[in-house]
């Protein structure tokens, strides 16, 4: 489709060149984060985005308006770690009342998850991401920087009483850290109804893995074999790229996104919004449209769905990280917020 097309079609929707709809929009709320993940933290000193950089609530919330009015449904929230910026709650309240939104879900490390989670249930959040790659305490603090394990545990379990559904447990899987546990995670989905989520990991921004440091779906569902065979799970209107699978009898599932070894470009149907009114059309690529001097100069709506639609035009037809050319994805994911 053309950009002209685009633009001048009665009703613009988020439909790319590929003729992907994009209906689903990620925003990151902010680049702070109380954790230093060896796999996410970048290698050096990136200077934090002032106050002043990231957008307010209302800002945000005025995109994700705009946004849903061309066809935007699902909302995840993440970060940085979300739940590190004052307000978070309310903001949430408000993103649930938006008319058209059918799935509002939050991204969370899960370190001050528990004391929030009555106001999440409020606000009207009901799906939960949380990441946690590994079981083992003193991992935990070797992966992340934090002796946080119990704290996260204890409110994954909250979660789980408090009836959050699904809860998904997203584990990217390295070796030498966590590929010794990954058979005791997958177990965890078959008396509990946690999905667990094996992620790839993605050379992205600067943080310091080496080649060879992490696993790819074939390794890892070799391993998970011992657990029975994985039967595949019916698709449902709100997956995302996983691939679902259950154990026989399991209460709970397993889930592989690989975007390396398998890239799922070609049903690609997100967007992302930094926590400084960057629009970025691919995960893994450094092309992204400024939003915030638009909101901030008295910019109109339609002049913020032109820079939607712009952004839209410009998503490419697949990432390029694993050509032997592969172009470098310089972006920070903690900016991002995966
Ligand atoms: N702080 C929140 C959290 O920890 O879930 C949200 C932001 S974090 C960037 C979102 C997800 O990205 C986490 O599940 C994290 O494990 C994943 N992630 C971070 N860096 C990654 C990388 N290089 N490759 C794959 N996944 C990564």
């Amino acid at each position: 489709m053309k950009k002209t097309e685009i633009l001048s079609s009665p009703v613009p929707r988020l439909i790319d060149r590929y003729r992907r709809h994009l209906n689903y929009l990620r925003v990151s709320i902010t680049d702070r984060c109380d954790l230093r993940c060896l796999y996410c933290k970048p290698d050096g000193l990136i200077p934090k985005l002032s106050h002043e950089d990231v957008l307010t609530y209302e800002e945000i919330l005025r995109l994700i308006r705009i946004a849903v009015s061309l066809g935007i449904t699902k909302v995840r929230i993440t970060g940085g770690e979300p739940l590190v910026r004052q307000g978070v709650c309310d903001f949430l309240s408000q993103l649930c009342r938006i008319d058209g939104i059918t799935d509002v879900s939050l991204t969370t490390n899960g370190f001050q998850l528990a004391k929030y989670l009555p106001r999440l249930k409020d606000a009207g959040v009901h799906r939960l991401n949380i990441s946690l790659d590994t079981l083992d305490p003193e991992k935990y603090r070797k992966i992340t920087g934090v002796d946080g394990f119990r704290q996260v545990w204890s409110a994954i379990e909250l979660a789980r009483e408090l009836g959050f559904s699904p809860i998904k447990i997203n584990a990217v899987a390295l070796k030498g850290y966590n590929d010794d546990e990954l058979v005791d995670m997958a177990r965890l989905s078959i008396s509990q109804p946690f999905h667990i989520r094996f992620i790839e990991y993605m050379p992205i921004g600067t943080a310091n893995m080496r080649k060879g440091d992490y696993l790819h779906t074939a390794d890892i569902k070799r391993r998970l074999a011992e657990l029975g065979p994985l039967l595949p799970v019916k698709r449902g209107t709100l997956d995302g790229p996983a691939e679902r699978f259950r154990f026989a009898g399991a209460e709970g599932e397993v889930g592989f996104i690989s975007a390396m070894s398998n890239h799922f470009c070609d049903a690609c149907n997100r967007l992302r919004l930094s926590a400084s009114g960057k629009l970025r059309s691919c995960l893994m690529s450094d092309k992204q449209k400024d939003l915030r001097p638009v909101l901030r100069q008295g910019g109109s709506d339609e002049d913020l769905v032109r820079v939607f639609l712009a952004s839209v035009h410009a998503k490419p037809a697949r990432h390029h990280l694993t050509d032997p050319k592969g172009t470098r994805v310089n972006s920070q994911m903690s900016s991002i917020g995966g």
